[in-house]
């Protein structure tokens, strides 16, 4: 967690299908006009979450990685 807009280093929602590029609401908005090919963020670490505990099984844990910067 805790990605960062590329632009303004603000906290990001938004990423680019297929990349690394990670935004803001605001950047996203100010430089894609269609925001169709950008991802939720969120959405995708979930995604992440529900494969992994499928592959691993009932015995996943959750881990949040709390980094203070
Ligand atoms: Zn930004």
């Amino acid at each position: 967690m805790g990605k960062k807009c590329i632009i303004c280093h603000e906290e990001a929602v938004y990423k680019i299908k297929d990349t690394s590029d990670y935004y803001c609401e605001q950047c996203a908005e100010e430089n894609f006009s269609d925001l169709k090919m950008l991802v939720k963020v969120e959405a995708e670490v979930q995604l992440l979450k529900e494969a992994i505990k499928e592959k691993i099984g009932e015995d996943f844990e959750e881990e949040e990685d709390v980094s203070n910067n």
